[in-house]
């Protein structure tokens, strides 16, 4: 493929107000009303069910006719007053979506509450927000600005961890954390509106996540310290912990002495792991990718490209000058046919990529895993997840001569 073909017409990423509808569908007592086309309603119900909180969406019924003839607003409205009557529903997200008169919905037409529920507006249209994890960042500011409490005194030694995780990974940030003495953890995206009524009396909000700069920026504006990185290899690990006890003025001594055991913990893993020899493209669009091509260049692996769907953001300068350094090549708001070029000029042993690409590069007899099912749904925190993640592309990098095989059985 010369790169003069390349017509970057793919779609790219799933609908991005899927990322939104995750964070939301999953709180307790919560029931969305979409206003959004049928076309839109279809696709996001479905994803919602398989993908997030297998909780069903209401929509009022908006074709064209309602959509532009004016009724639509009210017909919202009676939405709404249908859904709370369900005394169970406490909580009633209306969500616009990408349709021109849905997008531009006016928030002062809608109520603030309705008989038990709390009501508010999330606006996710795709031409907006480009991708999924975009859409979680703009759903959790929404929620933290409308139910935060800011005002006050903020709760000493306690940390709000921003950013969805592996539950095991969650687990064991909870003892890292009460072993240097953190005294208080809410994690966000979270499952409670009391999780985000909270978050805002914590005096510091780790972000693990670079996507998350909407909900960083209000969580500054309002004195929460931000903590970046996130507990990934041995070097990360050490760091994160100093930059959490800083934060929250924890005990020096402490801190140090449990830096120091878990980067031991997660060297001595990496060490196990350093006979590996391979060259890995790593080309997901969960916004997460280059954490995890760290762990991979610790670890010893070449990783000449990493490509994400998202744009390169400030909270992710310090992996994208580290990688850079390392001789990755980092593309941002990548195209799937940018992935593909790479695949056919780097000739790697394994590609941890999309479901398309993957196809792209097992036709061509290399292993391929997708990176959501894979990365995304195992712990890489730590010790514990860099054993994991380097345990599966040991198995993965001895396959390629089974590959290999395979396309020479299915060519002949
Ligand atoms: S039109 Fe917009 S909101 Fe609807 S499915 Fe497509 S990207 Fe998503």
């Amino acid at each position: 493929m010369e790169k003069k073909s390349c017509n970057k017409l793919h779609p790219q990423s799933m609908c991005p107000a899927f990322g939104g509808l995750r964070v939301l569908t999953r709180i307790d007592g919560v029931q969305v009303c979409m206003v959004a086309d049928q076309g839109c309603l279809y696709g996001l119900t479905f994803v919602s069910h398989f993908y997030a909180a297998r909780k069903s969406i209401i929509s009022p019924e908006l074709m064209n006719v309602q959509i532009s003839g004016g009724s639509m607003i009210d017909d919202v409205r009676r939405t709404i007053e249908a859904i709370a009557l369900d005394p169970a529903v406490r909580f009633i997200p209306v969500v616009s979506t990408c349709v021109a008169e849905t997008a531009g919905i006016a928030e002062e037409l809608l109520p603030k509450r309705v008989g038990n529920a709390e009501v508010l507006l999330v606006r996710l249209p795709a031409f907006q927000i480009r991708t999924h994890p975009e859409a979680k960042d703009v759903t959790v500011a929404t929620l933290l600005g409308r139910f935060g409490e800011f005002q006050g005194t903020k709760k000493a030694k306690s940390l709000v961890v921003l950013g969805e995780i592996f539950p095991l990974d969650a687990m064991t940030i909870g003892s890292v954390l009460q072993k240097i003495g953190v005294e208080s953890v809410i994690t966000l995206p979270g499952t409670a509106l009391e999780d985000y009524i909270e978050a805002g009396q914590a005096e510091a909000c780790a972000v693990l996540h670079p996507f998350y700069e909407r909900t960083v920026s209000l969580f500054e504006e309002h004195g929460v310290k931000v903590v970046k990185g996130n507990p990934i290899g041995a070097n990360g690990t050490a760091q994160w912990i100093r930059r959490v006890g800083e934060a929250l003025g924890l005990d020096p001594a402490t801190v140090e002495a449990v830096a120091e055991e878990e980067a031991a913990k997660a060297r001595e893993v990496l060490e196990r792991f350093r006979h590996l020899q391979g060259r890995v493209i790593v080309a997901g669009y969960e916004g997460n990718e280059l954490p995890v091509v760290r762990l991979l260049l610790e670890a010893g692996l070449e990783v000449p490209y990493a490509s994400t769907s998202i744009a390169r953001m400030a909270l992710g300068e310090e992996d994208h000058k580290l990688l850079s350094m390392l001789g990755t090549e980092i593309r941002y708001r990548k195209y799937l046919e940018e992935d593909m070029l790479a695949v056919v000029d780097y000739h790697p042993d394994l590609v941890i990529g999309t479901t398309s690409l993957d196809s792209f590069a097992k036709e061509r007899g290399i292993p391929a895993i997708y990176y959501t099912n894979n990365i995304s749904a195992r712990p890489l925190f730590f010790a514990a997840g860099a054993a994991t993640v380097l345990g599966m592309i040991s198995g993965l990098l001895g396959k390629k001569e089974l590959f290999q095989k395979m396309k020479e059985y299915f060519t002949q």
